[in-house]
């Protein structure tokens, strides 16, 4: 009996040990005046894609230097590589095997850029994700900006699957909009599951391929959490 209480225990100690750790990551950023969105969807949704969108207009107010972007992944650079052509800062994480970032990964990742003294430097540091929709959700990274990418090729229940998830998101991006009218997926059904879920954070459709929804995406991340102008 006491083992199986145990059990449970130890399953709450990790969730709030983490959480506790990603208060202090938190703090780092906010001490270095850095402001961190992460990105977290299942694999193929596209979050590579919005961020490749999001950093071509983030460079027309932004340095490159001032953008750092770190790719979570389970075994590839290839994300990394995609964001690195545009000369912005970023750092790949293999988690080998690990289906989500924790907060070490992050950790480490902010060691490769220099440490936290080069957080200093930064206005916007993205983070990537692995693609899973279930855990990442569960292990915050202190970030001040949780984006959900979901896409409408992935069913027009993905939301009602994945409640918690839906949930603890700041901003829902639906992406590939322009692939909705071919699939037949109602999208206003998406919508209002995703609103029902999570009433607070808005709801973007973008389009990675053609561009659309990537301005008021981005406005909406600079509204929410406005990063410094160094
Ligand atoms: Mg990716
Ligand atoms: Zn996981």
């Amino acid at each position: 009996m006491a083992s199986t209480k145990l059990v449970k225990f130890i399953g709450r100690d990790v969730l709030s040990e983490n959480a506790k750790l990603a208060e202090r990551l938190r703090r780092l950023y906010d001490e270095a005046g850095v402001k961190v969105y992460e990105f977290l969807g299942g694999p193929g949704s596209g979050k590579t894609s919005v961020i490749e969108r999001l950093v071509e207009r983030m460079l027309r107010d932004f340095k490159p230097d001032e953008i750092a972007y770190i790719g979570g992944d389970i075994a590839t650079t290839l994300d990394t590589e995609r964001i690195a052509k545009y000369g912005v800062r970023h750092v790949q994480i293999n988690t080998g095997g690990t289906c989500h970032l924790e907060v070490p990964h992050v950790e480490a990742a902010i060691k490769a850029l220099g440490g936290p003294e080069a957080l200093r430097s930064l206005s916007i540091m993205i983070i990537e994700n692995v693609g899973n929709l279930i855990c990442p959700f569960n292990f915050p990274l202190g970030a001040h900006l949780r984006v959900m990418v979901a896409d409408v090729t992935e069913g027009e229940d993905k939301f009602i699957k994945h409640p918690l998830s839906t949930r603890v998101s700041d901003v829902i991006v639906i992406n590939k909009i322009d692939l909705a009218k071919y699939i037949g997926v109602d999208l206003d059904k998406m919508i209002s599951d995703a609103r029902s879920l999570n009433p607070r954070a808005p709801i973007i459709l973008v389009s990675a391929r053609t561009g659309e929804g990537i301005e008021e995406l981005y406005q909406t991340l600079l509204r929410l959490a406005p990063p410094a102008r160094r």
